[in-house]
């Protein structure tokens, strides 16, 4: 029986938050307003502070953070994050309560996954992948889609958590099929992003009112939550992230490699690989995945 029907413990499971970034900070402020307790660590000593103001606990370590916890979530940037904080002494596997569920809410890669929830079940612990989409005004919003792998009852068990984080949630099979559907998901979104930077670039220079031209466009077949989240930061040419292109580099590689292992062709997924690789290598890593506009204006002639 899991440690959540156990009826000695509160209803509400107590949470373990590890990484408090961009996303993870209005995430775990969204459990607390929920009504959770929350326990958080992250390497940043501002968000801590943050997470305190929020009404949450700040832990001076992950074992600190996840000892007491039934429910550990991690949002970190990739794999070798997700690895350093699950596995070696000071880790979240030796650490946490047999019986704790660890819900891995960060984007990596499949394997990553799979083998983190067999580490895990050889120390009584259950795992959950759960990437989202959304963006960072998703998660403030608590409107984001959780895309999980893993065991049904385990996701039964965290739906009421994600149920205070987002909107569309959905357990799309084994452990790793959530990292694989949000893999599909960062290629639909790089797509998308071109697509529009391309469009925003061939109105400009055709003299069109661009606000006008985008906001027309979004209203017909080519609308998309794409055009409607990053249309001011085209605008306005705002590339402060939201998510930073370095992630979405990270987020192709994934896809790139999960569909080779697979035997499907990416190939326009492949030319805006390298378009994201060319905008990081002229230093553009930390900027919005939007400014995947700088990358089609330098290509075009334009003045920076
Ligand atoms: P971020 O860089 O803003 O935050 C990452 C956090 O992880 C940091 O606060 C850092 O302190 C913490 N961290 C890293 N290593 C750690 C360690 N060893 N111990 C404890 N904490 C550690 O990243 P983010 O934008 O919040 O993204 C997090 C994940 O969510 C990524 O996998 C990203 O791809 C995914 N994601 C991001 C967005 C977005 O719009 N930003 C949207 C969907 C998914």
């Amino acid at each position: 029986m899991s440690n959540l029907a156990d009826s000695s413990r509160p209803a509400r499971p107590a949470i373990a938050w590890i990484g408090l970034g961009i996303m993870g900070s209005p995430m775990s402020e969204n459990l607390i307003k929920a009504g959770y307790s929350v326990t958080g660590f992250t390497l940043e000593q501002d968000k801590l502070d943050r997470l305190s103001a929020a009404g949450g606990t700040a832990a001076k370590s992950i074992a600190e953070a996840v000892k007491d916890a039934d429910v550990i979530v991690t949002m970190v940037p990739a794999s070798p994050q997700v690895e350093a904080i699950a596995y070696g002494p000071d880790g979240i596997l030796e650490n946490a309560r047999p019986g704790a569920l660890i819900v891995d809410m960060s984007s990596i890669t499949p394997q990553t996954s799979v083998d983190l929830a067999k580490a895990a079940k050889e120390k009584g612990l259950r795992v959950l992948d759960a990437p989202v989409s959304g963006g960072e005004a998703g998660a403030i919003e608590a409107v984001l889609s959780i895309m999980v792998g893993g065991d049904q009852a385990d996701f039964d068990e965290a739906k009421p958590l994600f149920d205070a984080l987002g909107k569309t949630i959905v357990l799309c099979g084994p452990h790793g099929s959530g990292q694989t559907v949000k893999a599909a998901n960062q290629l639909i979104v790089a797509v998308n992003i071109q697509a529009c930077a391309e469009a925003v670039v061939f109105l400009e220079k055709s003299g069109v009112n661009l606000q006008a031209a985008l906001d027309v466009l979004n209203g017909g077949l080519a609308g998309s939550t794409v055009l409607t989240r990053k249309k001011d930061n085209f605008l306005n040419r705002d590339f402060k992230p939201g998510f930073r292109i370095d992630l979405h580099h990270k987020d192709m590689g994934i896809v790139t490699d999960a569909a080779r292992n697979v035997g499907a062709a990416l190939p326009v997924g492949a030319v805006v690989a390298q378009l994201v690789a060319s905008l990081r290598a002229q230093g553009d890593g930390g900027l919005d995945h939007s400014a995947l506009l700088r990358s089609v204006e330098r290509l075009s002639g334009a003045e920076l």
